[in-house]
């Protein structure tokens, strides 16, 4: 049921993207599924007792996926037991398709502010830094490498310079040669 294991200075992160519940809640309605996360989400937590979090990514909002926006993550973070075993991993790339706009310093900060409202920033155990393929607020979930989008240069200079940050393990999810070129351009930016 659960992902990939990221390693991470003082303990390890799990991603909880590949659970189907998360995927989306086909012919059922959004409350049902839901509602299924949360009990998946208990299951794995009434035997969880690991100093690694389990971290429940933001995402692109595709078909039925359930998990792209602050209100739905604040939701199931409110309703789990055992909350402080769960993070959050934030993937701007799936932000900017789900319609959180952060292209500019402005709106960064707004997004940020809220999401520190609605959840905590100190939830944020990881973030996925990835480019799109897709328009602003398409909610079609396709990556591609940074500075090739549509999301400009300017989140990924401002999130990799933030210091609230700097110890936040940050990931790239492209194909071997296309990572090579974005952590380029990332220490390029990290530079300027
Ligand atoms: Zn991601």
């Amino acid at each position: 049921m659960l992902g990939a294991t990221v390693p991470a200075k003082g303990g390890y992160y799990m991603a909880f993207k590949k659970a189907d519940e998360w995927r989306g809640y086909g012919s059922s309605t959004k409350q049902e599924g839901i509602e299924r996360i949360i009990l998946a989400l208990n299951k794995v937590l009434e035997k969880y007792n690991e100093k690694a979090k389990i971290l429940l990514e933001t995402m692109a909002g595709q078909g039925t996926m359930i998990g792209s926006t602050f209100e739905e993550l604040s939701l199931f973070l409110n309703k789990i037991k055992k909350p402080q075993s769960i993070g959050v991993c934030f993937d701007v790339g799936h932000l900017f398709m789900a319609g959180y706009d952060m292209r500019d310093n402005k709106g960064y900060k707004a997004v940020l502010a809220k999401f520190d409202k609605m959840i905590g920033l100190e939830k944020i155990k990881a973030i996925h830094l990835n480019d799109s393929k897709t328009d602003f607020g398409s909610h079609v979930d396709r990556h591609i490498s940074i500075g090739k989008g549509k999301m400009g240069l300017e989140i990924f200079q401002t999130i990799i310079k933030d210091k609230r940050f700097k110890n936040t393990p940050k990931l790239l999810e492209l194909e071997e040669e296309e990572t090579k070129k974005s952590l380029k351009l990332l220490q390029s930016l990290l530079l300027l």
